[in-house]
Protein backbone atom coordinates (compact mmCIF):
# COMPACT_ATOMS: atom_id res chain seq x y z
CA UNK A 1 0.00 0.00 0.00
CA UNK A 2 0.84 3.64 0.10
CA UNK A 3 2.55 4.88 3.17
CA UNK A 4 -1.06 6.43 3.70
CA UNK A 5 -3.14 5.09 1.96
CA UNK A 6 -6.43 6.64 2.75
CA UNK A 7 -9.01 3.37 4.20
CA UNK A 8 -11.97 5.59 2.57
CA UNK A 9 -15.09 4.22 3.13
CA UNK A 10 -18.18 4.34 -0.03
CA UNK A 11 -21.41 5.28 0.48
CA UNK A 12 -21.72 1.57 -0.51
CA UNK A 13 -25.46 1.28 0.19
CA UNK A 14 -27.68 3.61 -1.99
CA UNK A 15 -30.90 4.34 -0.47
CA UNK A 16 -32.32 2.30 -3.11
CA UNK A 17 -29.84 -0.21 -2.52
CA UNK A 18 -31.15 -0.55 0.82
CA UNK A 19 -34.07 -0.62 0.73
CA UNK A 20 -34.08 -3.88 -1.83
CA UNK A 21 -31.94 -5.67 0.62
CA UNK A 22 -34.17 -4.80 3.62
CA UNK A 23 -37.22 -6.63 1.22
CA UNK A 24 -35.02 -9.50 -0.42
CA UNK A 25 -32.25 -10.23 2.32
CA UNK A 26 -31.20 -13.81 0.66
CA UNK A 27 -28.33 -12.13 -0.44
CA UNK A 28 -27.21 -11.46 3.06
CA UNK A 29 -24.95 -13.72 5.53
CA UNK A 30 -26.36 -16.50 7.12
CA UNK A 31 -29.00 -15.32 10.16
CA UNK A 32 -29.44 -16.38 13.55
CA UNK A 33 -28.34 -19.65 15.48
CA UNK A 34 -26.31 -22.18 13.40
CA UNK A 35 -24.39 -19.32 11.54
CA UNK A 36 -21.27 -20.84 10.17
CA UNK A 37 -17.98 -20.40 11.79
CA UNK A 38 -14.75 -19.63 10.35
CA UNK A 39 -12.85 -22.30 8.81
CA UNK A 40 -8.18 -22.81 8.12
CA UNK A 41 -8.77 -21.58 4.51
CA UNK A 42 -5.70 -24.30 3.03
CA UNK A 43 -8.34 -27.33 5.15
CA UNK A 44 -11.76 -25.83 4.40
CA UNK A 45 -13.65 -28.32 6.74
CA UNK A 46 -11.26 -27.71 9.65
CA UNK A 47 -12.22 -24.63 11.76
CA UNK A 48 -9.60 -21.87 12.25
CA UNK A 49 -7.62 -22.27 15.17
CA UNK A 50 -7.62 -18.49 16.41
CA UNK A 51 -5.70 -17.10 19.47
CA UNK A 52 -7.55 -14.87 21.47
CA UNK A 53 -5.54 -15.24 24.89
CA UNK A 54 -3.38 -13.57 26.22
CA UNK A 55 -4.83 -10.41 26.43
CA UNK A 56 -4.54 -7.92 28.72
CA UNK A 57 -7.32 -4.90 30.17
CA UNK A 58 -7.13 -2.78 33.05
CA UNK A 59 -10.96 -3.55 33.54
CA UNK A 60 -11.13 -7.16 33.49
CA UNK A 61 -8.04 -6.87 36.17
CA UNK A 62 -10.75 -5.15 38.30
CA UNK A 63 -13.25 -7.43 37.45
CA UNK A 64 -10.90 -10.49 38.18
CA UNK A 65 -11.62 -11.70 34.62
CA UNK A 66 -7.57 -11.94 34.14
CA UNK A 67 -4.67 -12.31 36.66
CA UNK A 68 -3.80 -9.27 38.40
CA UNK A 69 -1.32 -8.11 36.74
CA UNK A 70 -0.09 -4.48 36.49
CA UNK A 71 1.20 -2.84 33.54
CA UNK A 72 1.29 0.55 31.59
CA UNK A 73 0.52 -0.63 27.96
CA UNK A 74 2.30 1.78 25.28
CA UNK A 75 0.96 2.51 22.06
CA UNK A 76 2.58 4.94 19.33
CA UNK A 77 5.76 4.52 21.86
CA UNK A 78 4.83 5.60 24.86
CA UNK A 79 2.30 5.34 27.64
CA UNK A 80 -1.73 5.47 26.21
CA UNK A 81 -2.18 7.69 28.64
CA UNK A 82 0.25 9.36 27.59
CA UNK A 83 -0.96 9.54 24.65
CA UNK A 84 -4.73 11.07 25.95
CA UNK A 85 -2.98 13.34 27.25
CA UNK A 86 -1.13 14.86 24.60
CA UNK A 87 -4.64 14.90 22.60
CA UNK A 88 -6.12 16.59 25.96
CA UNK A 89 -8.99 14.07 26.05
CA UNK A 90 -9.17 13.92 29.32
CA UNK A 91 -12.70 13.85 29.76
CA UNK A 92 -13.26 11.61 26.83
CA UNK A 93 -13.83 8.30 28.44
CA UNK A 94 -11.61 5.61 26.97
CA UNK A 95 -9.94 2.08 27.20
CA UNK A 96 -6.85 0.36 25.59
CA UNK A 97 -6.47 -3.55 25.44
CA UNK A 98 -3.77 -5.58 24.64
CA UNK A 99 -4.56 -9.34 22.79
CA UNK A 100 -2.32 -11.46 20.54
CA UNK A 101 -1.64 -10.00 18.01
CA UNK A 102 -3.39 -6.26 18.70
CA UNK A 103 -3.21 -3.06 20.81
CA UNK A 104 -6.67 -1.66 20.41
CA UNK A 105 -7.34 2.07 21.48
CA UNK A 106 -11.60 2.69 21.67
CA UNK A 107 -13.37 5.57 22.52
CA UNK A 108 -16.53 3.56 21.20
CA UNK A 109 -20.15 3.21 23.04
CA UNK A 110 -22.00 0.63 23.53
CA UNK A 111 -23.90 -0.81 20.58
CA UNK A 112 -25.67 -3.80 19.65
CA UNK A 113 -24.72 -6.51 17.44
CA UNK A 114 -26.94 -8.02 15.13
CA UNK A 115 -26.46 -11.87 14.33
CA UNK A 116 -27.12 -10.47 10.61
CA UNK A 117 -24.48 -8.15 10.70
CA UNK A 118 -21.61 -11.00 9.66
CA UNK A 119 -21.86 -14.79 8.80
CA UNK A 120 -19.38 -14.90 11.80
CA UNK A 121 -21.49 -12.73 14.61
CA UNK A 122 -23.05 -15.18 16.48
CA UNK A 123 -19.87 -17.34 16.67
CA UNK A 124 -18.26 -14.35 17.86
CA UNK A 125 -20.36 -13.86 20.20
CA UNK A 126 -20.02 -17.24 21.84
CA UNK A 127 -16.13 -16.73 21.57
CA UNK A 128 -16.42 -13.71 23.25
CA UNK A 129 -19.07 -15.61 25.92
CA UNK A 130 -15.96 -17.84 26.85
CA UNK A 131 -13.36 -15.48 27.80
CA UNK A 132 -16.40 -14.79 30.47
CA UNK A 133 -18.10 -12.05 29.37
CA UNK A 134 -21.59 -11.82 30.44
CA UNK A 135 -24.30 -9.85 28.35
CA UNK A 136 -27.44 -10.92 26.74
CA UNK A 137 -28.41 -12.71 23.63
CA UNK A 138 -31.30 -11.53 22.33
CA UNK A 139 -33.52 -12.67 19.52
CA UNK A 140 -31.99 -11.01 16.92
CA UNK A 141 -28.88 -9.01 18.38
CA UNK A 142 -26.93 -8.80 21.38
CA UNK A 143 -26.53 -5.08 23.22
CA UNK A 144 -22.21 -4.91 24.40
CA UNK A 145 -21.53 -1.83 26.88
CA UNK A 146 -18.45 -0.11 25.64
CA UNK A 147 -16.06 -1.91 27.32
CA UNK A 148 -16.99 -5.54 25.75
CA UNK A 149 -17.41 -4.20 22.19
CA UNK A 150 -13.69 -3.41 22.68
CA UNK A 151 -13.77 -7.16 23.54
CA UNK A 152 -15.53 -8.51 20.52
CA UNK A 153 -13.18 -6.16 18.07
CA UNK A 154 -10.38 -8.33 19.57
CA UNK A 155 -12.27 -11.29 18.81
CA UNK A 156 -13.48 -9.88 15.32
CA UNK A 157 -9.27 -9.03 14.62
CA UNK A 158 -7.75 -12.14 16.16
CA UNK A 159 -10.29 -14.33 13.72
CA UNK A 160 -8.98 -11.97 10.83
CA UNK A 161 -5.41 -12.04 11.71
CA UNK A 162 -5.66 -16.12 12.32
CA UNK A 163 -7.26 -16.67 8.87
CA UNK A 164 -4.47 -14.25 7.32
CA UNK A 165 -1.52 -16.46 9.05
CA UNK A 166 -3.13 -19.89 8.02
CA UNK A 167 -3.39 -18.69 4.53
CA UNK A 168 -0.45 -17.53 4.08
CA UNK A 169 1.16 -20.68 6.23
CA UNK A 170 3.18 -17.52 8.25
CA UNK A 171 3.48 -18.07 12.12
CA UNK A 172 6.19 -15.70 12.77
CA UNK A 173 5.12 -13.07 15.68
CA UNK A 174 2.81 -10.48 14.26
CA UNK A 175 3.65 -11.88 10.75
CA UNK A 176 7.00 -11.11 10.78
CA UNK A 177 6.17 -6.84 12.18
CA UNK A 178 8.41 -6.01 15.66
CA UNK A 179 5.72 -4.90 17.53
CA UNK A 180 1.27 -5.61 17.48
CA UNK A 181 -0.72 -3.82 15.35
CA UNK A 182 -2.64 -0.76 16.82
CA UNK A 183 -5.91 0.00 16.00
CA UNK A 184 -7.30 3.10 17.26
CA UNK A 185 -10.64 2.98 17.26
CA UNK A 186 -12.39 6.91 17.77
CA UNK A 187 -16.47 7.36 18.43
CA UNK A 188 -16.18 10.49 16.63
CA UNK A 189 -14.01 12.40 14.02
CA UNK A 190 -12.67 15.34 16.26
CA UNK A 191 -10.55 12.95 18.15
CA UNK A 192 -9.44 10.61 15.10
CA UNK A 193 -8.30 13.88 13.51
CA UNK A 194 -6.10 15.29 16.34
CA UNK A 195 -4.78 11.90 16.58
CA UNK A 196 -3.95 11.46 12.57
CA UNK A 197 -2.74 15.52 12.64
CA UNK A 198 0.21 14.96 15.39
CA UNK A 199 1.40 11.28 15.16
CA UNK A 200 0.71 10.36 11.18
CA UNK A 201 0.49 14.08 10.03
CA UNK A 202 -1.86 13.06 6.77
CA UNK A 203 -3.92 15.09 5.32
CA UNK A 204 -6.60 13.50 4.05
CA UNK A 205 -8.07 11.73 7.56
CA UNK A 206 -12.14 11.39 6.05
CA UNK A 207 -11.76 7.94 5.46
CA UNK A 208 -9.67 5.40 8.14
CA UNK A 209 -5.59 6.47 7.41
CA UNK A 210 -2.93 3.47 7.72
CA UNK A 211 0.80 4.27 8.43
CA UNK A 212 3.58 1.81 9.22
CA UNK A 213 6.28 3.28 11.94
CA UNK A 214 9.50 1.59 9.85
CA UNK A 215 11.64 2.59 12.39
CA UNK A 216 12.98 -0.90 14.76
CA UNK A 217 10.99 -2.49 16.45
CA UNK A 218 8.44 -1.52 13.61
CA UNK A 219 4.88 -1.25 13.72
CA UNK A 220 1.59 -0.29 11.99
CA UNK A 221 -1.39 1.61 12.95
CA UNK A 222 -4.88 2.07 11.83
CA UNK A 223 -7.62 4.68 12.91
CA UNK A 224 -10.77 5.68 12.08
CA UNK A 225 -14.00 7.16 13.67
CA UNK A 226 -17.04 5.59 13.74
CA UNK A 227 -19.14 8.75 13.36
CA UNK A 228 -17.69 8.89 9.95
CA UNK A 229 -18.52 5.48 8.90
CA UNK A 230 -22.31 6.34 10.62
CA UNK A 231 -22.43 9.33 8.12
CA UNK A 232 -21.17 7.91 4.66
CA UNK A 233 -21.61 4.48 4.83
CA UNK A 234 -24.55 3.18 7.49
CA UNK A 235 -25.28 3.51 11.10
CA UNK A 236 -24.23 0.18 13.53
CA UNK A 237 -21.69 -1.72 14.87
CA UNK A 238 -21.63 -3.58 11.69
CA UNK A 239 -21.09 -1.17 8.78
CA UNK A 240 -17.81 -0.53 11.08
CA UNK A 241 -16.73 -4.08 11.97
CA UNK A 242 -16.82 -3.86 7.91
CA UNK A 243 -14.46 -0.45 7.89
CA UNK A 244 -12.13 -2.07 9.92
CA UNK A 245 -11.95 -5.42 8.34
CA UNK A 246 -11.01 -3.90 4.82
CA UNK A 247 -8.39 -1.40 6.38
CA UNK A 248 -6.43 -4.72 8.54
CA UNK A 249 -6.05 -6.54 5.97
CA UNK A 250 -4.22 -4.00 4.14
CA UNK A 251 -2.18 -4.25 7.66
CA UNK A 252 -1.90 -7.50 7.84
CA UNK A 253 -0.32 -7.99 3.98
CA UNK A 254 2.00 -4.85 4.59
CA UNK A 255 2.99 -6.53 7.60
CA UNK A 256 3.35 -9.90 6.07
CA UNK A 257 7.33 -10.99 6.39
CA UNK A 258 8.09 -7.71 7.98
CA UNK A 259 7.50 -6.45 3.99
CA UNK A 260 8.66 -3.16 3.49
CA UNK A 261 8.06 -2.82 -0.76
CA UNK A 262 4.42 -1.47 -2.46
CA UNK A 263 2.28 -4.24 -3.04
CA UNK A 264 0.48 -4.69 -5.86
CA UNK A 265 -2.61 -2.31 -5.72
CA UNK A 266 -4.79 -5.39 -6.68
CA UNK A 267 -3.66 -7.59 -3.97
CA UNK A 268 -4.19 -5.07 -1.61
CA UNK A 269 -7.64 -3.81 -2.83
CA UNK A 270 -8.56 -7.79 -3.30
CA UNK A 271 -7.47 -8.51 -0.14
CA UNK A 272 -9.51 -5.90 1.53
CA UNK A 273 -12.71 -6.73 -0.09
CA UNK A 274 -12.37 -10.62 0.38
CA UNK A 275 -11.87 -10.10 4.18
CA UNK A 276 -15.04 -7.11 4.22
CA UNK A 277 -17.15 -9.10 1.69
CA UNK A 278 -16.62 -12.82 3.40
CA UNK A 279 -18.26 -11.34 7.16
CA UNK A 280 -21.41 -8.70 4.75
CA UNK A 281 -21.36 -8.15 1.07
CA UNK A 282 -23.48 -5.09 2.14
CA UNK A 283 -20.88 -2.41 3.43
CA UNK A 284 -18.22 -2.03 0.81
CA UNK A 285 -14.74 -0.32 1.26
CA UNK A 286 -12.67 1.34 -1.14
CA UNK A 287 -9.63 3.36 -1.03
CA UNK A 288 -8.94 5.63 -3.04
CA UNK A 289 -6.17 8.53 -3.21
CA UNK A 290 -7.89 11.93 -3.99
CA UNK A 291 -11.33 13.29 -5.47
CA UNK A 292 -14.25 11.48 -5.16
CA UNK A 293 -14.18 7.50 -4.57
CA UNK A 294 -15.50 5.12 -6.84
CA UNK A 295 -19.00 4.61 -8.30
CA UNK A 296 -18.60 1.34 -9.79
CA UNK A 297 -19.37 -1.10 -7.76
CA UNK A 298 -21.49 0.23 -4.75
CA UNK A 299 -24.55 -2.26 -5.01
CA UNK A 300 -23.80 -5.24 -2.76
CA UNK A 301 -24.32 -8.14 -5.52
CA UNK A 302 -21.04 -7.64 -6.99
CA UNK A 303 -20.85 -11.40 -8.70
CA UNK A 304 -23.72 -10.06 -11.46
CA UNK A 305 -22.11 -7.03 -12.15
CA UNK A 306 -18.88 -9.05 -12.97
CA UNK A 307 -20.80 -11.64 -14.79
CA UNK A 308 -22.02 -8.69 -16.75
CA UNK A 309 -18.65 -7.06 -17.58
CA UNK A 310 -16.85 -10.23 -18.66
CA UNK A 311 -19.71 -11.21 -20.68
CA UNK A 312 -19.78 -8.33 -22.68
CA UNK A 313 -15.96 -8.06 -23.06
CA UNK A 314 -16.10 -4.81 -21.01
CA UNK A 315 -13.24 -5.84 -18.81
CA UNK A 316 -9.59 -4.10 -19.59
CA UNK A 317 -6.29 -6.11 -20.15
CA UNK A 318 -5.72 -7.09 -16.72
CA UNK A 319 -1.95 -7.79 -18.25
CA UNK A 320 -2.00 -3.47 -17.92
CA UNK A 321 -3.84 -2.64 -14.55
CA UNK A 322 -1.96 -5.47 -12.53
CA UNK A 323 1.36 -3.63 -12.71
CA UNK A 324 -0.58 -0.65 -10.80
CA UNK A 325 0.94 -0.18 -7.27
CA UNK A 326 -1.27 3.01 -5.73
CA UNK A 327 -4.75 1.68 -4.51
CA UNK A 328 -6.25 5.23 -5.51
CA UNK A 329 -5.23 4.10 -9.24
CA UNK A 330 -7.60 1.27 -8.98
CA UNK A 331 -10.58 2.20 -10.94
CA UNK A 332 -14.24 1.20 -9.28
CA UNK A 333 -14.25 -1.95 -12.10
CA UNK A 334 -10.94 -3.14 -10.83
CA UNK A 335 -12.01 -2.88 -7.36
CA UNK A 336 -14.66 -5.30 -7.91
CA UNK A 337 -12.03 -7.77 -10.79
CA UNK A 338 -9.53 -7.58 -7.81
CA UNK A 339 -11.75 -8.96 -5.02
CA UNK A 340 -13.23 -11.80 -7.61
CA UNK A 341 -9.78 -12.79 -8.27
CA UNK A 342 -8.36 -13.11 -5.12
CA UNK A 343 -11.31 -14.87 -3.65
CA UNK A 344 -11.26 -17.41 -6.54
CA UNK A 345 -7.16 -17.79 -5.78
CA UNK A 346 -7.61 -17.80 -2.29
CA UNK A 347 -10.71 -20.53 -2.46
CA UNK A 348 -8.24 -22.56 -5.32
CA UNK A 349 -4.93 -21.39 -5.22
CA UNK A 350 -4.04 -21.06 -1.56
CA UNK A 351 -0.21 -22.09 -2.24
CA UNK A 352 0.42 -20.53 -5.02
CA UNK A 353 -1.03 -16.80 -3.92
CA UNK A 354 1.40 -17.66 -0.95
CA UNK A 355 4.20 -18.22 -3.44
CA UNK A 356 4.13 -14.96 -4.88
CA UNK A 357 3.31 -12.97 -1.35
CA UNK A 358 6.86 -14.45 -0.59
CA UNK A 359 8.33 -13.70 -3.71
CA UNK A 360 6.71 -9.82 -3.54
CA UNK A 361 9.20 -8.51 -0.66
CA UNK A 362 12.61 -10.19 -1.88
CA UNK A 363 14.37 -7.23 -2.88
CA UNK A 364 17.12 -9.50 -4.80
CA UNK A 365 14.68 -10.74 -7.36
CA UNK A 366 13.13 -7.55 -7.64
CA UNK A 367 9.66 -8.78 -9.03
CA UNK A 368 7.24 -6.52 -10.69
CA UNK A 369 3.53 -7.58 -10.37
CA UNK A 370 2.85 -9.05 -13.58
CA UNK A 371 6.58 -11.07 -13.21
CA UNK A 372 5.45 -12.39 -9.88
CA UNK A 373 2.15 -13.44 -11.29
CA UNK A 374 4.41 -15.47 -13.85
CA UNK A 375 6.93 -16.70 -10.79
CA UNK A 376 3.94 -18.09 -8.89
CA UNK A 377 1.28 -19.58 -11.37
CA UNK A 378 4.04 -20.15 -14.05
CA UNK A 379 1.70 -18.28 -16.42
CA UNK A 380 1.24 -15.03 -18.17
CA UNK A 381 -0.97 -12.57 -16.19
CA UNK A 382 -3.41 -12.23 -19.15
CA UNK A 383 -3.37 -16.29 -19.15
CA UNK A 384 -4.58 -16.47 -15.64
CA UNK A 385 -7.20 -13.97 -16.11
CA UNK A 386 -8.14 -15.85 -18.99
CA UNK A 387 -8.80 -18.78 -16.32
CA UNK A 388 -10.40 -16.54 -13.85
CA UNK A 389 -12.91 -15.14 -16.56
CA UNK A 390 -13.94 -18.38 -17.40
CA UNK A 391 -14.60 -19.00 -13.84
CA UNK A 392 -16.76 -16.32 -13.75
CA UNK A 393 -19.18 -17.36 -17.07
CA UNK A 394 -19.56 -20.83 -15.17
CA UNK A 395 -20.02 -19.71 -11.80
CA UNK A 396 -21.82 -16.28 -11.38
CA UNK A 397 -24.19 -17.24 -14.05
CA UNK A 398 -27.74 -16.72 -12.73
CA UNK A 399 -26.28 -14.99 -9.89
ZN1 LIG B 1 -11.72 -5.90 29.52
ZN1 LIG C 1 -8.43 -0.61 0.58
Amino acid sequence: MTRMAIGGIVAAVALAAAAALAAAPATGPAQGKGAVDDMNPRAPTTPLNITLEPFWCPLCVADKRIKAEPRELTMMRKPVAAVVEQLGLKKTPWLAIETPHFKIFSTLEDSSVKYADSVYARADLDRLKKLGFEFSLGPDSAKLDAHVRVHMYQVRLERQYAHFSALTGNTKPNLGMGLPYEIWLWNDYTTHHEFVDRYVGGKNDKGGVQWHFTEKPNFQVFSCAESIVTAQVAKGDGALANHVFHNVAHLLADGYNNYTRETPAWVEEGLGHYYERRENPRWNNFCWAEGKPPTDFTKPDWEAIIFTIVRRDKDTPFATWCEKLQPGELSGIENGLSWSIMKWLIETEPLRLTKMFEAMHDLDRNLKPGELIQDAFGCAPNVLYQRWREYVLKEYAGK
